[in-house]
């Protein structure tokens, strides 16, 4: 992200992503972005110094820019506008505004995380001209973490294993499992652990899905097909509260398609 100069914003409109506390400001009653002038925003002038362009990504050239604003702990008093949840916001959205909302909440946690140096403990400062922040006292510097997870569908003839997490408790939610790669692990590895530490089975035929960068807080998940294998199903009880091998055409409640769990499990059944 860069700094914003003042010519820039006098331009003309701009996407804008004003985040206040672990939530997105928006226009009262709507879901998209908001698109507006800078002198729209008045109740943002105190932070005109804090205004940060994110950068674009290379498909997205021709968007308008977008701006990124962090008041931090400040609650914004702005009649017509209110804050809603990072999930709540990224539900709603299409992919082009999904990854914008997590590009820009990846960035603006990396900031508020790394205000001082993890080495030397000195007050860091921001580099202008890559993502990362600089210690000037001991020289070190750091980008934004970025957390690698596995997620995988695990097909056994014309049934998909569908897990219940704890998380999802109040949502009755079942999707395909996952769960952070290690240390000096290989993303098949950590498929081939994480299935059998949650579920007690054994899968093969790993193929590669895609990827999708998953915003709490910085997790890149990278999503896998693989078939059964061998094994019964053991739940891990701290992590699964229910899994089962569910039907094609019989799905319980799965997530939304603008996640890579959604697209997974769309493309198993779909493949058919
Ligand atoms: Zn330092």
């Amino acid at each position: 992200m860069n700094i914003v100069h003042e010519s820039e914003l006098a331009a003309g409109a701009g996407v804008w992503l004003i985040f206040s506390q672990g939530q997105l400001l928006l226009e009262s009653g709507t879901t998209n972005l908001p698109k507006k002038h800078w002198h729209e925003l008045p109740f943002l002038h105190h932070y005109r110094s804090d205004v940060r362009l994110l950068k674009p990504l290379v498909q997205q050239s021709s968007l308008p820019p977008c701006y990124v604003v962090d008041m931090g702990l400040e609650t914004p008093r702005a009649q017509g506008w209110e804050e809603v949840s990072l999930r709540t916001a990224i539900s709603t959205a299409d992919s082009e505004q999904f990854e914008t909302i997590a590009r820009a909440w990846q960035y603006v946690h990396f900031l508020r995380t790394h205000r001082f140096c993890g080495k030397c403990g000195a007050a860091t400062t921001q580099v202008d001209w890559e993502m990362a922040v600089q210690c000037h006292q001991c020289q070190h510097r750091c980008y934004p973490r970025i957390s690698p997870c596995i997620i995988v569908a695990i097909v056994r003839g014309n049934t998909i294993l569908l897990a219940k997490g704890v998380r999802h408790q109040s949502t009755n939610m079942y999707s395909t499992l996952a769960g952070f790669v290690e240390s000096g692990e290989s993303l098949e590895q950590a498929v081939h652990r994480e299935v059998f530490e949650e579920v007690g089975i054994r899968v093969e035929n790993l193929r590669y899905f895609s990827s999708q960068p998953w915003p709490f807080p910085h997790s890149l998940m990278m999503g896998f097909i693989a078939d059964y294998k061998s094994g019964e199903l053991r739940l891990e009880e701290n992590e699964i509260l229910d899994a089962d091998w569910f039907e094609f055409g019989d799905l319980p409640n799965t997530p939304p398609k603008v996640s890579i769990a959604g697209q997974l499990i769309d493309a198993v059944i779909n493949r058919q």
